[in-house]
């Protein structure tokens, strides 16, 4: 079991108070890594969120919005008090995700600098007077909160992914309902625990429930008090969401999976392009959504890159995230290992060639869930890891002759989320990149968001954008007030 001053309540958080599941239930959370039991949380359901709800609305009802001073104050102490705990968010995060622990605080400083970067912008929130006049009256348009905001999230970053959304969603002055994944719920008690402490929150603010998905989020969608749902996760789920929110019309952010191609050109710097994708697909063992899924070369330079690429694959150490030397760690569970299993297998079947990592018969989830870093080549877009997202360490290399077949091959996807271009002719480069449809195109770099710069899918990818002056309008309505006195 994980010990821990920060797990010290392992519970809900519901109008100030550290609670169970009406029921009892609980449901265990494990280490990826050993497969050994760390904590056993509540399995909450309907009426535990439909208090959680009722908590922030009549934090809304009695007080309303606290003023914008206040919300600046509250951004502030949380980034403050995430920055000093990072170490030990970091272990939780890493036993509970299996990611090392130095990429585990590199994730706890990205949520801190969505809190900062809100503090610092929620100036934006002020009302502003249009410079025209018209039908003899001034007009002024107010930014509202939209009242208590439903938000979900999927394990693959436990803070991160909570950060982009309760950060602007306070700034914007809306109480939150937030449901974690039930694979990593302990960073978010965790965060709780800190902001429990240390931030001067009023009662309602935030609360937190745990437990079934489908009733959780059948109850956050069918509320008439929840107007706004920011869910990150699976396409599948959010198309259910899109489904669920036509009664009340709710507004909806979604921020959904993706299938990201990684072009290099013939012009590109190899060194480079090759450092980026290492960095870009192993973050997480593959496990993010903006890292590379499909691998576009050029014909001239394919075998200098792959050659790159496999060294580099195989110098990659994988095993358990607190283990110092580590780079690759678990997979978060067996399905996720048995998907890229089958993605590998699928590939091989149909022509592929494994230039690096061990073969699919050397692998089983049923002894742990480390999957070796795997180069294929010779690989076509029929095959499975072309067509879906692997979410894991495998790197497909397919070759191109011209750059219009690369954008082609670069759109053969319903997804629109992340892809990156490498190349040093930038007048090319960008031609090509205006034309690949994808709501975050790294030229050069494989860096994904940054909390001062709107982030966010195109097609089935998702809907809304996080970060970023947009990524706080989310949360807010606009109110237009023509004032004729
Ligand atoms: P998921 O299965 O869709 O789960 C995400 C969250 O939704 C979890 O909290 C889950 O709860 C909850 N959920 C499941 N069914 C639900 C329902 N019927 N109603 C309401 N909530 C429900 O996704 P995941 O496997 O955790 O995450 C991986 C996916 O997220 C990948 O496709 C990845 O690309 C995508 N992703 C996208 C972004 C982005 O910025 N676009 C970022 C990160 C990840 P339980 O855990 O309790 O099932």
């Amino acid at each position: 079991m994980i010990e821990s001053y920060l797990l010290k309540n392992i519970s809900g958080y519901i109008d100030g108070q550290w609670v169970e599941a009406d029921s009892g239930k609980t449901v265990e959370v494990y280490n990826p890594a050993n497969g050994k039991t760390l904590a056993n949380i509540p399995f909450m359901a309907a009426d535990e969120t439909k208090r959680a709800i009722a908590a922030g609305q009549s934090l809304l009802d009695s007080d309303g919005v606290p003023d914008l001073e206040t919300r600046r104050e509250w951004l502030e102490d949380i980034r403050d008090a995430l920055i000093d705990e990072k170490e030990e968010i970091g272990r939780i995060l890493c036993l509970e995700h299996g990611k090392p622990w130095k990429e585990a605080q590199g994730e706890v400083e990205y949520a801190a600098s969505f809190f900062d970067y809100f503090a610092k912008i929620i100036d934006e929130m002020k009302p502003e007077t249009l410079p025209e006049k018209a039908k003899d009256c001034s007009w002024t348009v107010h930014k509202r909160a939209i009242g208590v905001a439903g938000l979900i999230t999927p394990w693959n970053f436990p803070i991160g992914m909570i950060a982009k959304k309760v950060a602007p969603a306070l700034a914007a002055g809306c109480p939150v309902v937030i449901k974690p994944a039930t694979e990593t719920p302990l960073t978010m008690i965790a965060m709780f625990q800190i902001m429990h402490d240390r931030v001067d929150l009023p009662k309602g603010m935030i609360n937190l429930v745990m437990g079934s998905s489908k009733d959780i989020g059948g109850e956050l969608m069918s509320s008439p008090d929840v107007p706004m749902i920011s869910f990150t996760g699976s396409t599948g789920v959010g198309q259910l969401l899109v489904e669920q929110s036509k009664d009340w019309v709710k507004k909806l952010g979604l921020e959904l999976g993706g299938n990201a191609p990684f072009i290099v050109l013939d012009d590109a710097d190899l060194d480079s392009a090759a450092d980026n994708l290492i960095a870009n697909k192993f973050r997480g063992a593959g496990q993010t959504c903006v890292c590379a899924n499909r691998i576009y070369v050029q014909k001239s330079i394919y075998e200098a890159f792959t050659d790159k690429i496999v060294e580099k694959v195989k110098a990659l150490r994988v095993g358990d995230g607190m283990d110092e030397d580590v780079d690759v760690g678990p997979l978060i569970n067996k399905a996720g290992f048995d998907k890229v299993h089958d993605h590998v297998k699928d590939a091989l079947s149909k022509g592929a060639k494994l230039v690096a990592g061990k073969h699919p018969d050397e692998l089983d989830s049923n002894k742990n869930l480390f999957y070796t870093p795997t180069v294929i080549t010779d690989v076509t877009q029929d095959m499975k890891c072309c067509t879906d997202e692997t979410f894991g360490p495998l790197l497909p290399i397919i070759s191109f002759d011209t750059d219009e077949e690369a954008v082609k091959l670069g759109n053969h996807t319903e997804f629109g989320l992340a892809a990156y271009v490498f190349g040093k002719d930038e007048k090319r480069a960008h031609k090509l990149i205006a034309k690949l449809h994808f709501g975050h195109c790294g030229y050069n770099t494989g860096t994904g968001p940054a909390a001062h710069a709107p982030f966010g899918g195109m097609l089935q990818s998702g809907v809304g954008r996080e970060g970023g002056v947009d990524g706080l309008m989310e949360y807010v309505e606009l109110q237009t007030v023509p004032d004729g006195s």
